[in-house]
Parts: structure tokens; sequence; C-alpha cells
């Protein structure tokens, strides 16, 4: 069997810790008086957490392999981040959401074509994405609103992520929520009917799929690597199914299959493919065929010696067939950017130019050799001051830059980070002569300066897309 890759593992969580600590040092530049002693509580937990992962850095650096130990320390403090994760509201000082983020989801839902699935969004206490109507959510309090006076979506954002766009790609997912309850997708292949409870995970199963594949026609492989990067944070024992979600497994070889059918599985997804496959087989995490799901399931807890039982309905096995139907009616719905295999041709190339620091806002499909060329051509062919207008034109339509789309920008930044940020993390956790505080200091750098280039490329690009007449975002 093989073993997980740990080096993938660590780099994800000492990314995660830094964006925990990178979050604190955003309310502390904001913070009041109330706030300090939390603050400093809050230094001290992440400071633990770092020297929790010293260990197993220095050791697969001395080349050890002790697996099961490295992987026990990577989901405990995978658990540690998620629990101070959840204790961030208790700051009274809290950063706002950032505008890219609006860009970002305006960008692939403009507002022109989902006028009635305008977001709004709010942090997440618990790390995880999500999706809520403000009309669904006044209902539950007893104060019943009409369409008009406000049907807000309200996307949840996890406060780490408040600077992370290569995971928006999960607020594509939430986006898709909304759309199909307004298009009423679900409904319109099993109907509600009053008295059919049995029926809700059925229908609970079929949304999360239809949202999966909303954000897979955007995103193309940057959801399903993000996807994986999200599950990956939460041990294994978790990826069960569950009465509102079907088990991971089936979600991730949905997304392949789709990728792979339309030549979009890029070769980078399968490092993160391959490391959920090792995972699980190294958990032997039971994989439920969906032809063929059982009525029970159980789960041994890895920490306890209880198992979870979970009882699923007959009407799951309704939902192979159902699912075709719902990809026909996804289908259909018209998105002003899907995601297609120029796209990431072109990802390749900006995940380049991201590593050598560049905005990747726009792109030139005209090398500077080329455009040299073909002045040349205009210039011998012509005698000064002959050439036409049109002539010059189309010379000078060479040299434009044009704005590159919100999926082409994403796929690049996971290109990037596949290609060279584990390699960087490797790099400079390697160096014997700096301490453990630097390490994290210089990686964090590095972190934040490609983060902040995807997201001003995301800003820039749709800014220029408004004046470049013809290149819609
Ligand atoms: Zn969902």
């Amino acid at each position: 069997m093989q073993t997980p890759d740990i080096l993938i593992l660590l780099e994800e969580i000492v990314e995660k810790v830094w964006r925990l600590e990178a979050f604190l040092t955003e309310i502390e530049s904001i913070s009041v008086e109330e706030d300090k002693e939390l603050i400093q509580f809050y230094r001290s937990q992440i400071r633990g957490l770092k020297q929790r992962l010293e260990d197993p850095i220095t050791e697969i650096r001395e080349g050890q392999e002790d697996f099961r130990e490295y992987l026990r320390t990577y989901f405990d403090v995978c658990s540690h981040f998620q629990t101070m994760h959840q204790q961030f509201w208790l700051f009274v000082s809290l950063p706002k959401v950032y505008p890219e983020v609006y860009t970002f989801v305006h960008s692939l839902f403009p507002r022109n074509q989902f006028e009635d699935v305008e977001p709004t969004l709010v942090y997440c206490p618990i790390y995880n994405f999500g999706e809520a109507n403000a009309i669904d959510q006044f209902s539950k309090l007893g104060i019943f609103l009409d369409k008009g006076a406000g049907d807000r979506v309200i996307l949840l954002l996890p406060y780490v992520d408040f600077r992370n766009p290569m995971m928006w790609t999960a607020l594509a997912h939430e986006m898709g929520h909304a759309i199909e309850k307004d298009k009423g997708i679900v409904g319109s292949i099993l109907p509600e009917l009053p008295g059919r409870k049995e029926l809700e995970p059925l229908r609970r199963w079929l949304k999360e799929f239809c949202a999966d594949h909303i954000a897979l026609r955007l995103m193309g492989p940057a959801y399903l690597i993000s996807f994986i990067s999200y599950i990956i944070s939460l041990h294994p024992y978790f990826y069960v199914p569950t009465l509102t979600h079907p088990q991971p497994h089936s979600r991730i070889e949905y997304m392949r299959t789709y990728l792979e059918r339309n030549c979009l599985f890029h070769p980078k997804a399968q490092h993160y493919y391959e490391l959920f496959q090792e995972l699980t087989a190294f958990y032997k995490v039971s994989k439920f065929d969906l032809q063929q799901l059982p009525t029970e399931i159980t789960s041994p807890c890895p920490t306890c010696k209880y198992e979870y039982k979970m009882k699923l309905p007959e009407s799951l096995k309704r939902f192979p067939e159902l699912i075709h139907q719902l990809n026909e009616q996804v289908n259909s719905i018209s998105f002003p950017d899907v995601c297609g295999t120029e796209d990431l041709r072109r990802a390749e190339k900006l995940a380049e130019d991201l590593d050598h620091g560049f905005f990747i806002s726009s792109y030139k499909e005209t090398t500077m050799g080329e455009i040299r060329h073909h002045l040349n051509e205009l210039l011998t062919q012509n005698t000064p001051g002959q050439a036409n207008r049109e002539e010059i034109y189309s010379v000078l339509k060479l040299i434009e830059d044009k704005p590159n789309k919100v999926s082409q920008i994403i796929n690049a930044g996971w290109i990037q980070k596949i290609n060279r940020q584990i390699d960087k993390f490797q790099k400079i956790f390697e160096e014997d002569d700096s301490i453990l505080e630097e390490k994290f200091n210089t990686f964090g750098n590095y972190l934040e300066s490609i983060s902040y280039n995807i997201q001003k490329s995301i800003e820039t690009s749709k800014i220029h897309s408004l004046f470049a007449p013809g290149e819609k975002q």
C-alpha cells in the first residue's frame, strides 16, 4: 500500500496555521482593549501548534518515515486548528469581508443574469463554507417576509480564507445551491410531498451534486483540488455518507468523471486525487457504491472504541437514476464563463507568471517576438507614411492585453501551488541554521505575496474587462 504524501499534508497544515495567524494579525490591527488578552492567548496557542509540527518536519528532512505518527500529529493539529477557528467569534473586532470576494462571485454570477441570487457575505465560525437565504432565516424566527422584502442569499466564508482566493471556489458551489433553489431544479425531478420525510436525504444529496456540478462547470479542476484540500483537513473517520451529504468518495469520483469527459482533468489535480485515495486506503475507509448503497453504515471512531452507526433510507437507492436528469438541467443553465480546455492551457502559462511574482490579471496572446516580426513586415512592405490605418491597427491589436477569466486565474494559482509551493516549503523548512519561527515567517511572506497577487489579479481583470469592449467577464 502506498503511504500518503506527508509532505503535501504538512505543507497544507503549515499553510492553515499561517492563515490562522494572518487573520489574528488582521484582528490585532483593528482590535479594541477587550481583545488584547485573547490575542495573547491565541498567539501562545499558535506557537504551540507550530512546535507540534516541528518534529515531523525535521524528521522527514532527516529521512525518517514514521507515517502513522506524522499522520496522527497532522490530524491533531487540524482538529486544534478547527477548534481555534470556531472561537474567533469571541473577538470584538473582526475585519470586514474583503471586496475582492464579491468581485470573485460577481464575475462568475453577473448581477444582470442572476439578479434573484444576489449574495451578501458573512464569516462562518465553523471552518466550512455555506449558503443561507435571508427569507428562510427570518421565517425560522417566525418573521415572514415576501420575496421582494429581502430575498438575499447569504454566503458563509471561513475566517481563515478571508484572503485565500484559491478556496473561494467553494463559493461557486454555495452559489450553486442558491441557483438550484431559485430554479427549482431538484424540486422538478423530486417534488416535495407532505409526509414523505424519508425523501429528504435523497433531495439533499441531489442538491449537493447539483451544486458540485455548477462549481465544476465554472471552475474546472480548481474546484476538485480545493474540495480535496478542504476534505483532508478532516479525519478520514468522517468520510462517510450522512443524511445531508453523500460520501466524499462519490463526489470526488463524480467530479473526476466530469473533468475527464470534458478533457479538463489536469495532471496537477491527480496529486490531490491520489492523496485522498492514499489517506482513505491508509485508514481503511469503506467506499460505498452508489448502485448498492447499504441501509446502515458503521465507521470506527479513531480515538475511542465505539463505532459510528448511521441508518440510510431506502429512498437513496434511487439516487443514480435521478442524477442523470439533474445533470441535463444543470447543463442547460447558461453561464457567461464556463471553464474549458483553452482556459486550462492559459492557466498553465499564467502559473509561470505568478511564480515570477507577476500579476495575472491579463494576458497577451502574441509574444513580443511575433509582434516585432509583424512590425518589421509592415515597415518593409510599405514606404514610410504609406501603411494604411487598418494595417497599423491590426499590428497594434496584437499588443493588446486581454483580461483573464476568474477560472484561469484560480486554476493558475493551484497549478503554481502544486508546481512550486511544496518545493518552496521543503526548501525553507530544510534550512538548518534558522529557527522555526523564522521559517514560518519566510514561508508566510511567500504565501502572502502569492495570495495577494491572485486576489488583486481578480480585481484588476474585472476592471480591465469593463474597459475592454467585447471582453466580457
Ligand atoms: Zn453544499
